[in-house]
């Protein structure tokens, strides 16, 4: 390798020793007798001190010529000493440029000039050298180390469910419709029934992290034409409590996670990620409708809560139980897709779920319908045509649990974990309804 250490990883042990280190060069200071580097690499910055006297006159006449974000290598002695603002300082012995940087740069990587989300998206692979960025997509591999953690030590089986569609899950009109040879196709929106098929095999417990597609209309900051979707089903379960169950001890074990492993990432982000509050609240679809009415927002029954109503309930449950995570459940059936159970003593309410992170929906999920002919009843009540899902209702039709999941969207957690306001900042080449490159 072109280094041996990490710039944090130079340690007071190290004093007086060799080591060679790696990275962008960030900044460089000429005082005439004494020329400085700072070099940045994944972990941060060490400085490379070229006293006149000390050092190779080549190395002396090479540094002037260096280029911010030139991507350096060198090798010299450690030298722990107050005087460096680091509390140490490489003396070089060897430095080498191996690629240049052009001269100006479409953005500045420190983040100190400020530049258009657009700019950073079109220079990604500039814009992640600044740290805070950078912190951003550390915590989200992280996340996702947690929840397959979580998942396996639940006794969660993997899966992967195709990409490639002929049915809409929900019938609903935001797919994207792709050439399959001689067929019409779709991008998969969900692997909701395909999860649900996996059901009727006895494998039980399964999740999958994948994307999803959604033609999504709007250009909005939550969402996105290509997100990725952490889903769960389980069977034999007796509600749709043990789903909600399931899935906060997720979200709890994923903050957790972040929280003890991301303690340099949060500090960089200057963020405090508290540990949430448990049990999470579970409001009722009518207990929320009262609350915004009281808020002076009526909602009809029957209707979703519109993102202005989520928002509303995200400040009252913060300002009212102190909480930034909350369920809604017991949801009209209108509201909610066909393969949602309805509460046999009172069908107009089903057992679908919300949760909710600072004001913004980040899973849905709920006991699902596994009683074949109730199931083909309800996608006709949704207008659906029942022979377009037969691959899908086979599978009801020879023994299958009772059973229900939920799909958390990924870049809604992350962006609500860290109260980011655009969720384009936690996905690392967003597509939305402008942007296909890069
Ligand atoms: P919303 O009403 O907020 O648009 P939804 O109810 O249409 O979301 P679901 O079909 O319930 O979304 O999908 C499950 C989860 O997947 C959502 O709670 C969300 O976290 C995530 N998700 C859905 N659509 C998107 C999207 N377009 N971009 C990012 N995440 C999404
Ligand atoms: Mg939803």
């Amino acid at each position: 390798m072109l280094r041996t250490h990490y710039s944090n990883e130079i340690t007071e042990e190290l004093n007086g020793k060799k080591v060679k280190v790696a990275g962008w060069v960030q900044e460089v200071k000429d005082l005439g007798g004494i020329k400085f580097v700072w070099i940045r690499d994944r972990e941060g910055i060490v400085q490379v001190t070229a006293p006149k006297k000390k050092v190779d006159p080549e190395i002396f006449k090479l540094i002037p010529k260096l280029n911010n974000e030139d991507v350096v290598v060198v090798e010299g002695v450690v030298n722990f000493t107050p005087k460096a603002k680091l509390g140490f300082e490489i003396i070089p012995e060897k430095f080498e440029v191996i690629s240049k940087a052009e001269s100006p740069l479409p953005l500045d990587p420190t983040g100190k000039v400020k530049a258009e989300l657009d700019t950073r998206l079109d220079n990604r692979f500039m814009d992640l050298r600044n740290p805070k960025v950078m912190a951003i997509f550390k915590i989200r591999s992280n996340v996702f180390r947690a929840v397959r953690e979580f998942f396996y030590n639940k006794g969660f089986i993997e899966i992967h469910t195709p990409k490639i569609i002929a049915t809409a899950t929900e019938g609903g009109t935001e797919l994207f419709p792709m050439k399959y040879f001689e067929h019409d196709a779709f991008l998969a929106q969900s692997p909701q029934l395909y999860k649900q098929i996996m059901m009727a095999t006895g494998l039980d417990r399964v999740f999958e992290i994948a994307p999803i597609f959604r033609a999504e209309e709007h250009n909005t900051t939550r969402h996105l034409n290509e997100a990725w979707s952490i889903d769960a089903e389980m069977a034999f379960i007796e509600s749709e409590e043990e789903v909600m169950d399931l899935l906060e001890e997720l979200v709890v074990y994923a903050i957790d996670y972040v929280r003890e492993h991301n303690e340099k990432e949060l500090e960089i982000l200057e963020f405090e990620l508290e540990k949430p509050k448990q049990p999470f609240p579970r409001i009722t679809y009518d207990k929320a409708l009262e609350i915004l009415a009281d808020l002076g927002k009526d909602i009809p029954w029957g209707e979703d809560i519109d993102t202005e109503g989520e928002k509303m309930l995200g400040k009252y449950m913060k300002e009212n139980e102190d909480v930034d995570l909350y369920f809604i459940y017991k949801y009209p059936s209108e509201a909610k897709p066909f393969y949602i159970m309805k509460y046999d003593d009172k069908p107009e309410i089903c057992r679908a779920f919300d949760l909710e992170y600072r004001g913004i929906e980040i899973s849905s999920g709920g006991q699902r319908e596994h009683r074949h002919d109730i199931l083909v009843e309800q996608i006709r009540e949704k207008g659906l045509n029942p022979e377009s899902f037969e691959f899908y209702l086979k599978a009801f039709r020879y023994g299958m649990p009772p059973h229900g999941g939920f799909g958390l969207g990924a870049e809604r957690l992350v962006m609500r974990m860290l109260n980011i306001g655009n969720i384009r900042e936690v996905i690392l080449f967003p597509r939305d309804r402008r942007r296909l490159v890069p």
